[in-house]
């Protein structure tokens, strides 16, 4: 069986939206996507800062390495001039959350924060609840200040690693006593919702390290933890081919990590949620979880229900019921656009019925750990399931197949059976399942 099991590590998506990137069929015209959402009169945006001031080696996101704080004047008023096209489209658009991600949000200045943030107040709704992550090494009261003013209620904080070897061969160092003093500073201005991001797998991590940045997380005590497996990808990624192979933790290595972290977690009263979440049990995500609300998506698990996602800036991602749009990652590109008063949108999906079936037994699993089998129409597939059943990783319990602890760790290898696109076509680089 242990051999069974070692054959379904293997690379698939993390299906943060399904098809995959990679999967989308065309490019959507700016008129197309803007026609497709205009009766739509309530957003979420998701705003990419994509600047930061050093390059953490691990790193796979879109951003920009300058310490040119000039940089951002021009790029502010691209966001702005995007989302007036939005506004044009449809003039009741209102603003459900905002939530701010990166790159590195705090590389804005607290005079930049202030002004994107009046820009956008207008447009926020009174119940709006917005949430930003935040660089422990950029983040300043001042910034606080104004995201607590502009209804910012959730901040997620990078930590990845407390040890001090790790953080110097990821090259982000930023010790604990500096993260101590945000925290204390965080809660003491009443944020409702204080976020960990740790990566699992980095180099130079062993269990030693492992638990001793947990003991130091929990005195922390932060409210959710995302646990994120590191995606080693040195291919695709230039700066991770500095990390020596014999320096990376093998997958062996990383399912105990993931599992004495669980062990930890679940003793000091977290709850696991989905793929790779901790949570309190007061916390939002474990409320929608229970009551079956749970979504996610390119910015993670989430307790919103999100039927229209405008991304804002360069690579973002916007969502609708029924299309996928990324815009450019060329500043120069968008800039051209956004003066002709179009979108520069580069790649998309347009969902086709079957798409969207498979897209909810996903999204299903990944969220609330079960398949429903009378949604499922196919026997190649059932037959797949079967297997994960033998295998221990679901159980069956009448019409639905529940996902075991033991299944956790291989959610998206289950997952990829609903996968039509895995495999075909296109040559695309996954990151191991576990
Ligand atoms: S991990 Fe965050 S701060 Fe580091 S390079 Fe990537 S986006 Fe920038």
């Amino acid at each position: 069986m242990l051999k069974v099991l070692r054959k379904l590590d293997r690379p698939v998506p993390r299906y943060t939206s399904y098809p995959p990137v990679p999967h989308w069929n065309k490019k959507i015209s700016s008129q197309s996507w803007l026609s497709s959402i205009q009766k739509n009169n309530i957003a979420s945006l998701y705003i990419h800062i994509p600047f930061c001031e050093q390059l953490c080696y691990y790193c796979g996101c879109f951003k920009k390495i300058t310490k040119n704080k000039s940089i951002v004047n021009d790029y502010m008023q691209l966001i702005k001039a995007e989302w007036e096209i939005y506004l044009k489209n449809n003039p009741r658009l209102k603003i459900q959350t905002i939530h701010i991600g990166g790159g590195t949000p705090s590389f804005l200045s607290p005079k930049a924060l202030k002004d994107l943030l009046a820009f956008f107040s207008p447009f926020m709704l009174n119940e709006a609840k917005n949430s930003i992550e935040l660089d422990p090494r950029t983040t300043c009261s001042e910034q606080l200040q104004i995201l607590k003013e502009f209804k910012f209620d959730k901040v997620s904080l990078g930590i990845q690693d407390f040890d001090v070897e790790v953080q110097n061969t990821i090259n982000r160092v930023q010790p604990y006593d500096l993260v101590e003093k945000l925290v204390k500073k965080i809660r003491q201005m009443g944020f409702s919702t204080l976020g960990f991001d740790l990566i699992y797998g980095l180099p130079k991590q062993s269990m030693r390290t492992i638990q001793e940045t947990l003991e130091q997380v929990l005195v922390l005590n932060p409210d959710q933890i995302a646990y994120y497996s590191y995606a080693h990808l040195p291919q695709k990624i230039k700066s991770q081919r500095i990390f020596a192979q014999d320096d990376l933790p093998n997958s062996e290595s990383k399912k105990n990590f993931f599992y004495s972290t669980s062990i930890m977690l679940e003793k000091a009263g977290y709850i696991k949620i989905g793929l790779d979440h901790f949570v309190k049990k007061d916390s939002p995500l474990y409320m929608a979880k229970q009551n079956g609300k749970l979504t996610r998506n390119f910015m993670g698990y989430s307790e919103l229900e999100t039927p229209l996602l405008i991304g804002l800036g360069v690579s973002s991602i916007s969502e609708s019921e029924n299309y996928f749009v990324q815009n450019t990652k060329s500043f120069s590109e968008m800039k051209d656009s956004l003066d002709k008063k179009e979108l520069s949108l580069v790649t998309g999906h347009k969902l086709s019925d079957e798409d969207s079936m498979r897209a909810e037994s996903i999204q299903n699993l990944m969220c609330n750990e079960f398949i429903d089998l009378e949604k499922i129409t196919y026997e190649e597939l059932r037959q797949s399931l079967e297997e994960f059943v033998e295998l221990g990783l679901l159980e069956a319990n009448g019409r639905l197949l529940k996902l075991t602890e033991r299944g956790r760790p291989y959610l998206r290898v289950i997952a990829s059976c609903f996968d039509e696109y895995l495999g075909k076509n296109k040559v695309v680089q996954f990151s191991q399942s576990i």
